[in-house]
Formats: C-alpha cells, sequence, structure tokens
C-alpha cells in the first residue's frame, strides 16, 4: 500500500547543466504528481539521504517534473552526479504552496536570489499559465556572479510575455557581461509597481530575503503583501520533526511560503 512515506520510484529522464553549480533534473514519475506552486517534494537519491526541494516546472504537466538544485553539501553532490536512467524517490507534495486566487487582478513582483529563482520558477510557470488574470509579473533577479544566472536560457522567452518584465543584477561582473552589477535589492529602489494593488515574493539565502524584506517595507510594502519562501532547514516534511518552526507554525506543513505578517513578531524569523 502507498503511503506518503513511501518514496513513488521515479526515473531521471535528463539533466540539465544550468551553472557551474546548478542542474535541473527533469524526473518522469510512474504516475503525474499533482503539485501546487511553492509545495515540495521530498527527493532521495539513494544510499545518500533525502531532502527537500521544491519543483522548478510547471503545476500545470504533471507528467514530468523538474527540480532544479544546487550543490551545497553531500546529498546535492551526489545529485549533481545522476544521470539519464537513474532512478530516485520522491515523497510529496508537502506545503500548503502559493494563494494565486489571491494574486488574481494585482501586481506581483517577484524576487529571486540564486537557486532561490527554481521555487519561484513553478510560481512564475503557474502565473503564465493563466497570464490574463494577473495585472503584472515583474521578475527582479541576482546571482553572484553572470556564470550563475540561472535559467538563463529562458529570459528572453519570458520577457515577451504580455504584462511581463524581467531585470537581471549580478553582484561581481566577469567576461564579457553588461548589464547591471550590484546586489538584487538595488532593482527594487526604483520599481514602478503600484503598491496599493500588488504582493511581493520572495526566495532566496536567508541574508537576502532579511534585507529583500527590509527593502520592500521601506519601499512601502504593508507586512500582509509580502510572501517570503521560509526554505528553513526541514526534515520529516510533515510537522513530525519539529525542527523548521517559527512560533506556532511548522513551515512544512504551514508553508513553506509564510505571509510576513503572520511571523514578523518572532525572534528568529531570518535564523
Ligand atoms: C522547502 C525547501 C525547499 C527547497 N528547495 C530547494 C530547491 O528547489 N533547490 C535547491 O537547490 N535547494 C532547495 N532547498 C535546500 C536543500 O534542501 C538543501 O540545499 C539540501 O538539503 C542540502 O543537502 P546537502 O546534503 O547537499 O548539504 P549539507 O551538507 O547537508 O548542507 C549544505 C548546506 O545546505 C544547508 N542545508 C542542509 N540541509 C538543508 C535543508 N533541509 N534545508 C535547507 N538548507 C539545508 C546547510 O545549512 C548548509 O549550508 C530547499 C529547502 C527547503 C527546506
Amino acid at each position: 500500500m502507498e503511503t506518503i512515506f513511501q518514496p513513488l520510484e521515479t526515473k531521471v529522464l535528463d539533466v540539465i547543466t544550468e551553472t557551474p553549480t546548478i542542474k535541473t533534473l527533469v524526473l518522469k514519475p510512474p504516475e503525474p504528481i499533482p503539485f501546487r506552486a511553492g509545495q515540495f517534494m521530498q527527493l532521495t537519491v539513494y544510499g545518500e539521504g533525502e531532502a527537500p526541494f521544491t519543483p522548478s516546472s510547471s503545476p500545470f504537466e504533471t507528467e514530468t517534473m523538474e527540480i532544479t538544485i544546487l550543490k551545497a553539501g553531500r546529498l546535492t553532490e551526489a545529485v549533481h552526479r545522476l544521470k539519464p536512467g537513474d532512478m530516485v524517490g520522491l515523497r510529496g507534495p508537502f506545503g500548503k504552496g502559493y494563494p494565486l486566487h489571491k494574486f488574481e487582478g494585482k501586481e506581483l513582483l517577484v524576487v529571486g536570489g540564486g537557486v532561490g529563482l527554481a521555487p519561484l520558477r513553478a510560481l512564475l510557470n503557474a502565473l503564465f499559465h493563466d497570464l490574463d488574470k494577473f495585472k503584472r509579473v515583474s521578475i527582479k533577479y541576482g546571482a553572484r556572479n553572470p556564470d550563475e544566472l540561472c535559467f538563463r536560457r529562458q529570459y528572453q522567452q519570458w520577457q515577451q510575455l504580455p504584462g511581463v518584465d524581467l531585470e537581471v543584477t549580478v553582484d561581481s561582473a566577469n567576461g564579457n557581461w553588461d548589464g547591471k552589477v550590484g546586489l538584487v535589492t538595488n532593482l527594487l529602489d526604483d520599481t514602478d509597481i503600484h503598491l496599493d494593488n500588488a504582493f511581493a515574493v520572495s526566495c532566496g539565502p536567508e541574508i537576502m530575503l532579511k534585507f529583500v524584506t527590509l527593502k520592500f517595507l521601506s519601499i512601502g510594502f504593508k507586512a500582509d503583501q509580502i510572501y517570503l519562501s521560509m526554505n528553513r532547514k526541514m526534515s520529516c516534511g510533515m510537522g513530525i520533526c519539529g525542527r523548521c518552526n517559527i512560533g506556532p507554525y511548522y513551515l512544512c506543513k504551514d508553508g513553506p511560503d509564510m505571509n510576513f505578517a503572520d511571523i514578523q513578531q518572532y525572534p528568529d524569523v531570518f535564523g
């Protein structure tokens, strides 16, 4: 009998190198896995372990699932050694995902840092699927250097969509980069988003999330207009192990994407 504890045996169809440190696995589960943008999976690399990752593909395409993974330590190094034809395990989805219904008719400011653009790509794909429901999608993305820009192969396609704009920056330039240099927060200084009818969403390293949140607040967003991907260390994914809580919230069950108004009063929001 299938249970939430039993990983689904899933084939690696393809491995796409996004950057020197980030790869996308294209996975073919034995049956479609429906998920909402922002929900996450537990991925098992057999013999190595299991960790949480958010699909980066569209929730509207469930025959295959893409997961985009930064090489960070032992498990993710094993992920980066996977080849087409290898098998992995998938449990999930877990968490709540983004409240897309609340975003309808609004402008969305989507701010990513590094591999944080991976979970956001599932959200973007969901928004792009029904673009006429949203007033505008404004994407701001920062990476360490031009080589580390994730999903660069798709930027042109995204920018051509009606009502979608994208601005990219790098912490430090190299080679023949003639784009912006500076932290992603700098891109928020002169945003022309209409604050009275907008939501801001962000995913990235904890330190970036902190400064992006402060910037959101300083340019006039209210706490309840801000959603943060709180991808804090978590283990079980289903509120049993108690590792990921902020105040009364289990990020694995109540998030990982949290409304800032709900968590801002707790001391350990940014680690
Ligand atoms: C809900 C959620 C969604 C995530 N989605 C993605 C994703 O789409 N792509 C991606 O590349 N990464 C994602 N992560 C982070 C990913 O789980 C960790 O990078 C991974 O567990 C590291 O495992 P490791 O054995 O390679 O590294 P380790 O050697 O265990 O650690 C290396 C680094 O990763 C951090 N880390 C370790 N375990 C976790 C964990 N469970 N959660 C967060 N950070 C951790 C450590 O603090 C350390 O800085 C997500 C994390 C969460 C909680």
